[in-house]
């Protein structure tokens, strides 16, 4: 078994600070139900600037490794691996697919424990957990690959599974970062009509258009509220469709639904941000939930989409605005939460 004495990685050490580039050492060989997989690309998703920022209070975890969508080549397998075999070409995914959920791996860093829990990219090489990776078909496209661990997924999955969106249906989806960019199309893929995206960046909301919004509002210049209400009506909507976390946002999403409409919560909250709605009209056919993930089954999921991709009924390829070094990944993080970035930034590291 061939695995690499050490890595380059990307490492929070510090909540709210740059995240260090160092080298890290693996352990030397793997536990039962481990995969290692050498990385080719991983997207850096919302979530892991939430973690940046301790959006979900202190990190007890700290220094650890980030990253929850790859794609990349089985390297070696540990014992009781049954589902992937080296040689494979993988999607790393921070769902639980098919096989073992094998132990998080020990890395050190300067001699120090170095935490990543089941799944972790942001590094040249990883071990992951056997239930955390499905192999895809060889020779698919390895950038288009890394979008099925979360970004396509996740999307698709809140049109499918939690607002269960039908034909004709209005649909507001707030955010369109590469979660919600999915969103927007699955929606047009199911039929919604109108499919309303809002975003404080027009350069975001471009590419929105192209992946099926029929309408595009700039919270930033426009009252959302009343251009919302000008398409739809006054609480008239179907769906609202959250990517923000914010309470003020969740809230007026809450008052455009219909008696019967749907807000889904997809955005990460701040800890401690709370809402106020007036409940009575949830006991009267109005609902509210959280997403998980978009309750994807990745075994399930990935091949159903990555047809649906080989077959040029959806846009993947466009998400990708920008490839950078893992080097780089700071300037990265900074672009996207300027708003600069529009949909996925990928970290490459097939050079090396
Ligand atoms: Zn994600």
């Amino acid at each position: 078994m061939v695995i690499p004495k050490s890595m380059k990685a990307a490492i929070l050490v510090e909540l709210r600070k740059p995240l260090a580039i160092d080298e890290v050492q693996l352990p030397a060989a793997l536990d039962i139900g481990q995969v290692l997989v050498k990385v080719h690309l991983s997207g850096i998703c919302g979530s892991q600037l939430g973690e940046i920022d301790g959006a979900k209070g202190e990190d007890k975890f700290l220094p650890h490794l980030l990253g929850h969508e790859a794609s990349g080549i089985v390297e070696a397998i540990g014992s009781g691996v049954k589902h992937v075999k080296p040689g494979d070409e993988v999607v790393m995914h921070w769902r639980k697919g098919l096989g073992i959920e094998g132990a998080p791996p020990k890395y050190q860093w300067r001699g120090q424990k170095l935490n990543a829990g089941w799944i972790a990219t942001f590094n040249e090489y990883a071990i992951v957990a056997e239930n955390r990776v499905t192999a895809i078909p060889q020779g698919s496209d390895m950038e288009v690959a890394a979008l099925f661990g979360c970004a396509v997924t996740t999307g698709f999955g809140v049109i499918e599974n939690n607002a269960q969106v039908r034909i004709g249906e209005s649909v507001v989806v707030f955010g369109a970062g590469g979660v919600g960019l999915n969103i927007v199309q699955a929606a047009n893929l199911v039929g919604a009509y109108p499919v309303i995206a809002v975003d404080l960046f027009d350069n975001r909301l471009v590419l929105a258009q192209d992946l099926g919004a029929t309408h595009l509002i700039n919270s930033k210049t426009q009252d959302a509220k009343a251009e919302i209400e000008k398409i739809i009506g006054i609480n008239n909507l179907d769906h609202f469709i959250d990517n923000t976390g914010q309470p003020a946002l969740i809230e007026m999403g809450y008052q455009l639904t219909k008696p019967q409409g749907k807000v889904t919560l997809v955005g990460v909250p701040r800890k401690g941000s709370n809402i106020n709605i007036y409940s009575l009209p949830l006991h009267f056919g109005k609902r509210m939930s959280g997403s998980q993930g978009g309750e994807a089954v990745p075994h399930v999921d990935i091949p159903r989409y990555h047809n649906l991709f080989n077959a040029g009924r959806i846009k993947l390829s466009e998400l990708i605005t920008e490839k950078v070094s893992l080097e780089s990944i700071n300037d990265a993080i900074a672009k996207m939460r300027s708003g600069q970035m529009s949909g996925r930034c990928l970290i490459d590291m097939r050079a090396q």
